[in-house]
């Protein structure tokens, strides 16, 4: 998916094959930065190869980098603890809980210092409670689901531990929780789910909807998502 206020273009994540993305309508020449959450392979698989072919600046925490090959040095954009200015956005990176080295999030501003938090894929909430105007967050399954898949076998006891553990996923109802309480309420959330695990539309709260691959998603006051 890629982030924008408009005018500048985020993509999250390179992990899917970019022919696919670009018959689905996407211009990598509109893409300004390229930011990648953590080096599992389902979401850095294609940085270099596109950070290359269309000289986009990845942005990534110092682990992620080390563990993303094919990023030439002059791509390289090493995020540390502070805030960055990237195009008409700031930008400020944060540390989430997950099996990779370095995974992280990113809290972004718009020029009319409009809040987006973007929270890739984390075991747990905890500790990430900063205030914004909109909220993407990755869910990539749902526990009922994964606990009736167990239950009937289809899922081995070494995946079911590590979806559920605190460095794992967040589970959809644990993201429709967090979108619903304290000063999150009501404000709009978009869920991604970037794995084939479905879950129920239906339940899904009022305020939240589920990204679709691939797609843009513009934020601010002029063109909510
Ligand atoms: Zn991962």
């Amino acid at each position: 998916m890629t982030l924008t206020d408009g005018s500048t273009r985020i993509m999250i994540d390179a992990g899917v094959n970019p022919s696919k993305l670009m018959a689905m309508g996407l211009k990598f020449s509109e893409i300004d930065y390229i930011f990648i959450t953590h080096e599992h392979g389902d979401h850095n698989r294609f940085a270099g190869q596109i950070s290359t072919k269309f000289e986009i600046p990845v942005i990534a925490s110092q682990g992620t980098l080390d563990n993303t090959p094919g990023i030439l040095p002059r791509h390289r954009m090493q995020l540390v603890n502070k805030s960055y200015k990237l195009g008409t956005l700031h930008a400020f990176p944060f540390m989430v809980n997950h099996d990779a080295v370095e995974p992280t999030g990113l809290y972004i501003s718009n020029e009319y210092s409009e809040k987006l938090l973007f929270i890739p894929e984390t075991g747990t909430m905890e500790g990430i409670d900063a205030k914004a105007d909109f909220f993407v967050m990755e869910a990539n399954y749902s526990k009922a689901t994964l606990e009736k898949g167990f239950d009937d076998g289809n899922i081995n006891s070494k995946l079911y531990d590590r979806i559920f553990s605190p460095d794992g996923h967040l589970a959809v109802e644990d993201a429709i929780e967090y979108a619903t309480t304290d000063h999150r309420k009501g404000k709009p959330f978009l869920f991604i789910n970037t794995s084939s695990s479905n879950y129920i539309k239906t339940i899904l709260p009022d305020n939240c909807t589920i990204a679709m691959a691939g797609n843009e998603y513009k934020f601010g006051h002029e063109t909510p998502y």
